[in-house]
Parts: C-alpha cells; sequence; structure tokens
C-alpha cells in the first residue's frame, strides 16, 4: 500500500483492494513462465509482474514502476488530442 501525488496535484493511493488505480504488466515471456507453472496463484502474479502501472485518474498520466523502486522508471502522459 502506498501512495504518490501526481504532477497534476492529484494523491493516488492503491490501499483499495481491488482498485482502479494499479495495474500489473507482463512480457509476453514472463506471462508464459508463470501459466507454465503446475499450479498458477493470485501471489505468482503478483510478485512476478514485470512492471507495475498506475494510472492517475484525474490526468491519466502513467507511472510506471519496476515492482522494486517506489520511484517510477518512466511516467507517460496522454497526448493531446
Ligand atoms: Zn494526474
Amino acid at each position: 500500500m502506498a501512495r504518490i501525488e501526481c504532477k497534476c496535484g492529484q494523491i493516488i493511493w492503491n490501499g483499495e483492494t481491488p482498485n482502479d488505480i494499479e495495474f500489473w504488466a507482463y512480457s509476453d515471456r514472463t506471462m508464459d513462465s508463470i501459466l507454465m507453472s503446475d499450479s498458477v496463484s493470485s501471489l505468482d502474479f503478483s510478485v512476478n509482474a514485470d512492471y507495475n502501472v498506475w494510472l492517475c485518474p484525474l490526468c491519466r498520466r502513467l507511472y510506471i514502476f519496476n515492482g522494486k523502486d517506489s520511484v517510477p522508471l518512466y511516467v507517460y502522459t496522454p497526448e493531446e488530442n
């Protein structure tokens, strides 16, 4: 459970379960490895994700974490239409 302040000023918090803030991203290789196990648990998915992605519900920025560090690797802002 953590919280960050988005660059737009919105406080983003993943403390509710389930939530619409936090997403898990897997490469095809990682997903294949997880699914090759004889039994797959929800813990397998959360600890083996390649990236943890947080979505700001206000400005739609994406914060990409590697799952180990509290500082994001990348921050993406949606393009203007
Ligand atoms: Zn934001």
